[in-house]
């Protein structure tokens, strides 16, 4: 079954065909590294993984690209007001992102280029666009890109932006460019910025935000690619504003695909750093919230649709996490040799997971294969004792599952030296028979988060999944 995606460009679930066969070049939008990043944002990163990990699932060969954004206003504003140099400001955010990423079990990209490393390939980009006049100079020395110049302007937001502002002459001294719907390609230097400038071919100023896109990923995957993501709010005007500056200055088209993820909402709102309805990562975490349950709630809704974010969710994820915990763990233990007799069922959930991902990421219909396909294993070896090949056989299976949903790997906590006493005198009290004082311990335990199981291969814990 052919693998379809929702193309923005298009409005239309296309069928995915990589430009090169085997390989798939994608571009994400990254982070602006000037504060740590909420929740929201991660839903994005995590659909971005989803989408990666599902290429590899397909065996795509992927290169991933994003960008991390070190230097912009906010950056600047605030780097300025605490005299902190903009490397020195952006580095704790910088190194928080990637423990995030890391916490959340989100696979690393190929490459994270920053934008202050990359100021030569911007310069040249504008100057290519100034050269075939579709950028221009104002009078501080600033460039834009002229719209009117770009005629498939507004093509990816569907917006006829072309003819909406066309002619209305900005006055405004904040402004500098002829319309008022041309973007600053590079911004010249204001007293306000400071010991931030580059001085460049271009003068002594910094990049626009959006020119960092159309070079950076030009620069590691071509001047046409297959993929580019982002939340919707970048729809318009940076993707569009990164099509305009690229396809302008190449000549070629810019990306084949155009999948963005909606917005993570708290309470309605979308939860943005600007509306103060956010959740970071890090505090959630330091409540002992898991991060599996994190990744799950964030993972388990169709990207394309509105997530509200709750604690039940969370709740209800941690519940589904220990639910699949649990049933692998149900297949790990000594099983007799045999002939193998569950490949039906698995052949037939497989199959079920994998088209409802093909079919745009259906992630909910994925992951009800997933319960279906424990839900019959269990139901089957109620009947019938499983063998070992069984055993294994699901085994591989959610391995291969996990190689996409990548909860199923418990952290494996150590206990502290008090709960390792705890679990052993419980062990005495029952070999003695003392059922009271076990029981007693048992909860003692309970209270620490650990859940005791006894199997006839003896006593197993398990750290009860913190939501
Ligand atoms: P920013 O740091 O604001 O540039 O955002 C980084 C990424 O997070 C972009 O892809 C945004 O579209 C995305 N994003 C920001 N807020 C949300 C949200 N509430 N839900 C989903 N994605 C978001
Ligand atoms: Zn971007």
């Amino acid at each position: 079954m052919p693998t379809r995606f929702y193309n923005t460009m298009t409005r239309k679930k296309e069928e995915f065909k990589p430009i090169k066969p085997g390989v798939v070049r994608m571009y994400t939008c990254g982070p602006t590294v000037y504060n740590f990043a909420h929740i929201g944002n991660f839903r994005a990163y995590i659909f971005e993984d989803l989408l990666r990990r599902y290429l590899k699932f397909k065996g795509y060969d992927v290169t991933q690209v994003m960008n991390i954004t070190d230097v912009d206003d906010k950056i600047i504003r605030d780097s300025n007001e605490t005299k902190i140099p903009i490397a020195e400001y952006t580095k704790p955010y910088r190194d928080a992102f990637f423990e995030d990423l890391d916490a959340l079990g989100i696979e690393r990209a190929e490459y994270y280029p920053a934008a202050t490393d990359h100021i030569p390939e911007m310069v040249q980009l504008v100057q290519i666009l100034l050269e075939k006049g579709i950028g221009y100079r104002s009078d501080d020395g600033s460039v834009y890109f002229k719209v009117s110049a770009y005629p498939g302007y507004g093509k990816l937001a569907h917006l006829n932006i072309g003819e909406m502002h066309q002619g209305s002459r900005v006055q405004s001294d904040e402004y500098e460019k002829e319309e008022i719907r041309d973007f600053a390609l590079w911004k010249s230097w204001k007293e306000e910025d400071g010991e931030v400038y580059w001085k460049t071919e271009l003068g002594k100023g910094r990049p626009g935000w959006h020119i960092e896109c159309s070079a950076m990923s030009t620069k590691y995957l071509g001047n046409h690619f297959d993929i580019h993501t982002g939340g919707v709010d970048n729809i318009f005007p940076h993707h569009e504003n990164e099509i305009a500056q690229s396809e302008a200055a190449t000549g070629e088209k810019f990306v084949n695909y155009w999948l963005h993820c909606e917005h993570l909402m708290v309470e309605g709102d979308k939860m943005s750093k600007s509306a103060g309805n956010f959740y970071r990562l890090r505090e959630l975490l330091d409540k002992g919230i898991d991060p599996a349950a994190i990744r799950y709630t964030l993972l388990s809704s169709h990207y394309r649709q509105k997530l509200n974010f709750t604690f039940d969710k969370l709740e209800a994820a941690g519940k589904s996490i220990t639910r699949l915990r649990d049933f692998k763990k149900s297949l790990s233990g000594e099983f007799k040799k045999g002939q193998l007799q569950v490949n039906d069922i698995i052949e037939k959930y497989l199959a079920e997971f994998e088209s409802a991902l093909d079919d745009d990421l259906n992630i909910s219909g994925a992951l009800g294969a997933v319960f279906s396909l424990m839900h019959e294993i269990n139901v089957f070896r109620q009947g019938t004792e499983l063998c070992s090949e069984d055993a294994c056989v699901v085994l591989k299976t959610l391995e291969k599952i996990d190689s996409i949903l990548n909860v199923l790997t418990e952290e494996k906590e150590k206990l502290s030296d008090e709960e390792t006493q705890l679990i052993e005198a419980r062990a005495t009290a029952r070999k003695e028979r003392n059922w009271a004082e076990a029981d007693r311990i048992r909860d003692q335990l309970l209270n620490f988060g650990i859940i005791l199981e006894d199997t006839p291969q003896g006593t197993v814990w398990k750290r009860k999944i913190k939501t």
